[in-house]
């Protein structure tokens, strides 16, 4: 092929936490790499929160194109799992961005897709170009996903039933409570899923992963070097691209520009003095777990900003594809304990569904973070120097709250979590005052800021993602020459 400029096509599968780290890195390549990127943003609703984002990163080297989702209603019912939604989703929607492919003048040279667009490395292997997989989640969750399938052989019984914490070579090894979602129920169709979906991965060209070296030192060693790890992942390589989180470049520019009402009331807030509360783009708590946070927010006397979504039954992932919609509800009044707006009026701010994350928690009056752990959110945070309260939901958050407790020691997690279902409001309390005034708080802001610097140090020129990337781009070129 005799191009001069390499062009990547990167699809991004639905939800804002696929989306925004493949945008984020299409953006990277386009910028610092100087390469051309199409995103092809798979999505099934057109939220404000969607098109901000698909609008917010604009650059010559840069196109956004939008790809609805295809109807999946005759294939699966309503209520398959999100991961099994994705996968069909996104394997109906493979003759749709094969035809979009088909219009570039140029290129692509080069496919990325999430972990979900595994199906069309088809699209790619008719084109003749090298295909590479992005995981928007970190090394550890990279560990666990591709060994499942060597997991699944050895485990007899539930994972969630075994005694003993789940051995992955050269690896943490994962606590049985901890594991994926997928993996809770080997009985249900969407574990089959996980594992081919596992299997997809590793068929690419090579693994690009949203972390860094100095962040997960044991687990990139493994995925590299470690024998068994090595074969499962077929010995392809491994490229470390992060941190790439939304509305962030090396310059530490913050894009958005939008002053927005929450930041305007951060503004009159003294600094490091308030919690920033939120599930990220899907996560539902149950009613009785929203009327404890509530209360406990209110006992600890705090300042707070808390994104507030309609509660559902249970735990879930209920409105990731629903990113950034209103609730439908007449406001949070609705589902809020009574007289909770009024009594905190003064040092609190409920904002319903949806807010600037990024911007809040690079506010000076941000003091720390109760999150999900959805890996964006957390790397988020831990670009901001910004403490957390981990509160994992679905998905991989339960190993992402270890890390971040156990491992990085940037957070603190509710001790009931997860025995229990709901975490009273003495604990949510305890946790936030500690977190906003006392030691602990003041220990892992320290510790917080030394992971910001070392993340700042690999995106920057020749820092070890900077450097991974350029190796990336290499193999690309040596692929389609
Ligand atoms: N987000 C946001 N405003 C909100 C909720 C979420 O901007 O009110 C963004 C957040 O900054 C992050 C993404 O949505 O980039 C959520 O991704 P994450 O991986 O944290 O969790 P997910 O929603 O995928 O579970």
């Amino acid at each position: 092929m005799a191009f001069k400029q390499l062009h990547i096509a990167l699809i991004a599968s639905p939800g804002i936490g696929h989306l925004a780290p493949l945008l984020s890195l299409g953006h990277r390549l386009a910028t610092t790499h100087n390469l051309r990127a199409t995103v092809l943003a798979v999505t099934t609703t057109v939220s404000p929160a969607i098109t901000q984002l698909l609008t917010s990163l604009t650059t010559t080297n840069l196109s956004v194109i939008q790809i609805p989702a295809a109807d999946i209603s005759a294939v699966i019912p309503p209520d398959a799992k999100i991961v099994t939604q994705l996968c069909i989703m996104m394997r109906e929607t493979v003759p749709a961005i094969r035809s979009t492919i088909s219009t570039m003048a140029s290129g692509p040279h080069a496919l990325i897709g999430d972990i979900f667009s595994t199906d069309s490395w088809l699209i790619a292997e008719e084109l003749g170009i090298p295909k590479y997989v992005l995981v928007t989640g970190n090394a550890w969750f990279t560990s666990l996903f591709i060994y499942s399938p060597v997991l699944d052989k050895q485990v007899v019984g539930q994972y969630v039933d075994q005694k003993e914490p789940l051995e992955i070579p050269g690896c943490k090894s994962v606590l049985p409570e901890d594991v994926v979602d997928p993996m809770l129920n080997r009985d249900d169709e969407t574990y089959g899923v996980y594992l081919a979906q596992s299997v997809g991965v590793t068929l690419a060209d090579g693994v690009l992963i949203n972390s860094w070296e100095d962040l997960e030192p044991q687990s990139l060693d493994a995925l590299r070097n470690n024998e068994v790890l090595r074969s499962v992942i077929r010995c392809k390589p491994v490229y470390t691209v992060g941190p790439v989180i939304k509305g962030y470049e090396p310059d530490g520019a913050e894009r958005s520009g939008v002053k927005n009402k929450v930041i305007e009331w951060l503004d009159k807030q003294p600094n490091r003095s308030v919690i920033y509360v939120s599930f990220g783009s899907g996560g539902t708590i149950s009613v009785e777990q929203m009327k404890e946070l509530a209360c406990g927010l209110e006992l600890s006397h705090q300042r707070f900003v808390w994104v507030v979504r309609t509660p559902s039954g249970q735990v879930s992932d209920g409105s990731f594809l629903k990113t950034g919609q209103s609730s439908g509800l007449d406001g949070p009044c609705g589902y809020l304990p009574e007289g909770f707006l009024g009594r905190t009026e003064k040092i609190g701010l409920v904002v319903p569904s949806w807010a600037p994350q990024v911007e809040i928690l690079n506010h000076v009056s941000v003091a720390g973070f109760l999150t999900h752990c959805g890996w964006n959110s957390t790397l988020e945070s831990i670009m901001s120097g910004v403490p957390m309260i981990a509160w994992p939901l679905y998905a991989e958050q339960k190993m992402n709250a270890t890390m971040l407790t156990e491992v990085l020691e940037v957070a603190v997690r509710p001790a009931a979590l997860p025995t229990v279902k709901v975490v009273g409001r003495e604990e949510v309390a305890k946790m936030v005052v500690d977190l906003v005034e006392g030691e602990k708080g003041k220990t892992m802001k320290m510790k917080g800021d030394m992971l910001k610097e070392s993340g700042n140090k690999a995106i920057s020129e020749n820092g070890s993602s900077y450097v991974s990337i350029c190796k990336f781009i290499e193999d690309c070129w040596s692929r389609c020459h």
